[in-house]
C-alpha cells in the first residue's frame, strides 16, 4: 500500500490472532463495529470455548441435531462440501485430531499411532448430517468434532468487506492474522507481503500488488511445535491424521472471495505444486503462489497480481503470465 498519511489503522486481538484495519477515514466508530462484527462471528464459530454454536453441535455428537443460525448453516455446508471433493484434503470434521495434536496451543503433543487411528474413525464428513428446512446439524457419531478454523477466517474477512462497503467506505484492508481482504484499491495497488518461512517475524520474501483482492497464507512455519527433531505443523493430512507432509513451506491465495482463499490455501497445499496448478486450471479466478521447501516460487498463474521479489535466495519458476 502507498505510504498515504490518509490511511487510518486500527488493531485488536480476535480470535487468538492479531486483527488490523485499514481505512481511509478517520472512524473509530466504525473500526469498533467492524471488530464488534469479528467478535459476533467469533462467538458462533469458536471451537476455543465452552460456548458457541459449533460447540453446541460438536457437545450434542451422535446424541441430536442442533439448530444454528442460516450463516453458520451456510459456511458447515460450505465447509462439508469441500470436505467432499475428490481426494479433498480439507474436512471439516477434523476437529478431534485438532483438539488431540493441539497445535499452536498449550499441551501439544505427538499422539500414539493407535489414537490416531481411533480418531480417525470419527472424522468421516459423510457423518455430518444437515437438514436444510431445520437450519440444524447433527453429528451421528459421539466424539464428532466440526473444525471450521481453515475456513472462518476468509469467511468473516468478506463479511468485514460487505459491512464497510455497505457503511459507504470505498477503501479498506482487513488483516485478520494474515488472512488480508480488501475493499476498493488506492492508487498502485495495496502491497501484500509474503513472509519468508521460519525467517524473523518481519522478513519477507517477496510482496503482491493486487486491486480489489483477497490474499490468504497457509503455512507450516505459523503454528507448529518440534519433539525428537521433528517438526509438527497444525494443517493435517485427513487421511493419516498427521500433518501433511510434502515440498511445500507456504502457499498463498489469491481471490476475489477470502473464504474461497482460506479454502484453497488448504485443497492446494494438499496437492503440492504440480496437482494444485493442475487444479486451478479450472478456476481462472483462483490463483496460487507456492512456497518450497528448496527456496522456489511458483505461481499458477499471474493473471490478477504482480510479484516483487525481495530475497533473492529464492527463486521464481514456472508461470509469470
Ligand atoms: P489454515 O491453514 O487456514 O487452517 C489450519 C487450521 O485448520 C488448523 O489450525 C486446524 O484448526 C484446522 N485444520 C487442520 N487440518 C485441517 C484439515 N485437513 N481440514 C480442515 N481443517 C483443518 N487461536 C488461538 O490461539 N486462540 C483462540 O482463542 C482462537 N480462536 C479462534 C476462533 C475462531 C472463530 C477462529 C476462526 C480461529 C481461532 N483461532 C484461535 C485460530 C485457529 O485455532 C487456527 O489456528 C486458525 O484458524 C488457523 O488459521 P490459519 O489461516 O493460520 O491456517
Ligand atoms: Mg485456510
Amino acid at each position: 500500500m502507498p505510504d498515504d498519511d490518509r490511511v487510518y489503522s486500527y488493531s485488536a486481538v480476535l480470535m487468538g490472532s492479531p486483527i488490523l484495519l485499514k481505512l481511509f477515514s478517520h472512524n473509530e466508530a466504525l473500526a469498533a463495529k467492524a471488530f464488534r462484527l469479528i467478535k459476533q462471528y467469533e462467538d458462533l464459530l469458536t471451537v476455543n470455548r465452552a460456548h458457541s454454536q459449533v460447540m453446541d453441535i460438536n457437545l450434542a455428537a451422535g446424541r441430536h441435531p442442533v439448530a444454528v443460525s442460516r450463516p453458520v448453516f451456510e459456511l458447515i455446508r460450505c465447509a462439508k462440501a469441500a470436505s467432499l471433493l475428490e481426494n479433498s484434503a480439507f474436512n471439516l470434521a477434523i476437529g478431534p485430531l485438532v483438539k488431540r495434536w493441539k497445535i499452536g496451543f498449550q499441551g501439544d503433543s505427538v499422539p500414539p499411532a493407535d489414537e490416531i487411528t481411533t480418531l480417525l474413525t470419527l472424522t468421516d464428513p459423510t457423518e455430518v448430517v444437515l437438514d436444510e428446512a431445520a437450519c440444524s446439524v447433527f453429528l451421528a457419531r459421539s466424539g464428532m468434532e466440526i473444525d471450521l478454523g481453515a475456513i472462518a477466517k476468509g469467511y468473516i474477512a468478506d463479511r468485514v468487506r460487505d459491512f464497510l462497503r455497505k457503511e459507504g467506505e470505498t477503501l479498506g484492508l482487513i488483516n485478520l492474522g494474515g488472512n488480508i481482504q480488501t475493499l476498493g484499491s488506492p492508487e498502485g495497488g495495496w502491497t501484500v507481503g509474503i513472509k519468508k518461512p521460519f525467517g524473523a517475524a518481519d522478513a519477507l520474501i517477496g510482496s503482491l500488488q493486487i486491486e480489489n483482492k483477497s490474499v490468504v497464507t497457509s503455512g507450516t512455519y505459523e503454528r507448529y511445535f518440534e519433539r525428537d527433531g521433528t517438526r509438527y505443523h497444525h494443517i493435517l493430512n485427513p487421511r493419516t491424521g498427521y500433518p501433511l507432509d510434502n515440498e511445500l513451506d507456504s502457499v498463498t491465495i489469491i481471490s476475489m472471495d477470502s473464504i474461497d482463499g482460506d479454502l484453497w490455501t488448504t485443497l492446494v497445499y494438499g496437492l503440492g505444486v504440480e496437482k494444485g496448478c493442475a487444479a486451478l486450471r479450472t478456476r481462472p479466478d483462483i490463483e496460487a503462489v507456492f512456497v518450497t521447501k528448496a527456496r522456489e516460487i511458483v505461481f499458477s498463474s499471474m493473471r490478477h497480481f504482480h510479484f516483487t521479489l525481495l530475497d533473492n535466495r529464492y527463486r521464481l519458476t514456472g508461470n509469470t503470465v
